[in-house]
């Protein structure tokens, strides 16, 4: 049996339960099949895929607070601190219902690479919770914020661990942790990114993900002779990295007809004015569906099936595994072209294995998406340098770095003679720094 199934077939056996966690390693060590063999000796000789599959620490504890009514209510919480070889560990904070052990250790494998891939020095980490922010008050999700980050802070720090926000922790959540851990370990310093403005936050934090999600894409398109200009273009989720997306692609010339959120989706075919669903998302915190209400001629439709629209270029920008496979079969019957992850491993492995052997230019979530982590990553370093850059240049550096990323991968592919496979680019390149800094820092 080869080294990465070997590894695999532990990593099962190891951590039950963990379906996602599984199939990021999965599709990881596939990828990597190329390279290990190569090196299978050296490798091997120092248990190089165990460790990388093994977390460094993973941190779970109690999250009691207060709700409105004068109930004790408890969640989970967790960090899961996977790698640290090329920097502090630096990574998102998740509150959803669906938060589990399982899903975090995929989101902190997969951010290992990804963060690599920025080639700034952070390590890969992820954390969260099982709390519900939705249709909770502000004095609720106080609550829970200031109890979690009273233990989590425990644990982090701007040279150790650094959380950003991701699913369910936007602004103001990041807003009453940093507050906690300012009062409770007496330091102002960058240990969150993601901040406000006012007290240490960079400027493009906020659109990053979305804008980095197209301007790969742009190169992606500019590789092969195309332009975004005049594409009609489907984005799914209208959270933080769906809405920048939308603004950025848009600003590029291409027509965004339809978005959703998890009750259902809007088609707008004259193009989805933004500044309704900001009003609908950003202010409100409401539902997609009074889309339809404000906006003539547009349509809203519940449930799942926002890739029954026809488009050119489909940006899965919600959550892990939406795009399935009868998804992906139905893009490509319609003709679409592109497919870039704004989101974390949002298309299954068939899924995703179905629109490269279709001709679909695909480019994964740790490629697609790094923009968000590598600007959190200029936000570190605003935070150390005590001053600020002005949007302009963060977009500049942002934007070379995207540029960066797609070499990277489309080098690596071309390398490993795979030329336009992304998934396995972006996993070799994003593998080759870190394994160098391993094997340099010894048996740790
Ligand atoms: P938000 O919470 O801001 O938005 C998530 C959006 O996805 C919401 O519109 C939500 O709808 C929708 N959604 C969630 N589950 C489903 C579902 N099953 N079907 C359809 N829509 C759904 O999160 P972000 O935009 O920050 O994150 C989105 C994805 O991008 C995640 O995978 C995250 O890990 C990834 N990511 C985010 C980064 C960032 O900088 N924010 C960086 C890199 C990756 P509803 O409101 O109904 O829940």
């Amino acid at each position: 049996m080869s080294y990465t199934d070997e590894v695999y077939e532990r990593v099962v056996a190891q951590n039950p339960n963990e379906p996602e966690f599984h199939q990021a390693v999965k599709e990881v060590l596939d990828s990597l099949k190329v390279v290990i063999d190569r090196n299978e000796e050296k490798y091997r000789s120092v248990s190089l895929l165990e460790r990388l599959v093994e977390p460094e620490r993973v941190i779970s504890f109690r999250v009691p607070w207060v709700d409105d009514n004068g109930n004790v209510q408890v969640n989970k919480g967790y960090r899961v601190q996977f790698n640290s070889a090329i920097g502090p560990y630096k990574g998102g904070l998740r509150f959803h219902p669906t938060v589990n052990q399982g899903i975090l250790k995929f989101l902190g494998f997969e951010q290992i690479f990804k963060n690599s891939l920025t080639g700034l020095p952070i390590g890969g980490g992820k954390g969260g919770s099982n709390f519900d922010p939705k249709g909770k008050s502000d004095r609720e999700v106080m609550a829970f914020c200031q109890s979690f980050m009273t233990e989590l802070c425990k644990y982090i720090g701007a040279d150790t661990d650094v959380p950003a926000g991701d699913i369910g922790v936007g602004g103001r959540e990041i807003g009453f942790l940093f507050g906690q851990y300012k009062r409770v370990r007496d330091l102002y310093e960058g240990v969150l990114t993601g901040k406000g403005l006012t007290w240490g936050g960079s400027l493009i934090r906020t659109q990053a993900t979305g804008y980095g999600v197209v301007y790969i894409l742009d190169e992606i398109a500019k590789a092969h002779g195309d332009s975004l200009s005049g594409k009609t273009a489907v984005v799914t989720g209208s959270g933080n990295v769906a809405i920048y997306a939308v603004e950025k692609i848009t600003q590029l010339g291409a027509t965004v007809v339809a978005m959703c959120d998890s009750n259902g989706y809007i088609y707008d075919p004259k193009g989805i004015n933004l500044d309704v669903i900001k009003d609908i998302k950003e202010v409100r915190r409401a539902r997609i569906k009074e889309y339809a209400d404000l906006v003539e001629g547009s349509e809203y439709h519940e449930g799942t099936g926002i890739w029954n629209i026809k488009c050119d270029v489909y940006l899965p920008c919600a959550t892990q595994n939406e795009l399935d496979l009868d998804g992906v079969k139905t893009l490509v019957a319609n003709g679409c072209k592109y497919i870039a992850e704004g989101a974390n491993m949002p298309t299954t492995a068939e899924g995703t294995e179905y629109a490269q052997k279709n001709g679909v230019y695909f480019m994964p979530g740790k490629a697609a998406n790094a923009g968000g982590v590598a600007t959190s990553a200029l936000e570190m370093s605003q935070n150390s340098m005590r001053m600020s850059w002005t949007a302009e240049e963060v977009d500049e550096k942002l934007h070379n770095i995207m540029i960066d990323i797609f070499n990277k991968v489309d080098d690596a592919a071309k390398r490993y003679g795979m030329p336009d496979n992304y998934v396995v680019g972006a996993n070799i390149a994003g593998f080759e720094k870190v394994v160098d800094a391993m094997m340099s820092q010894g048996i740790c």
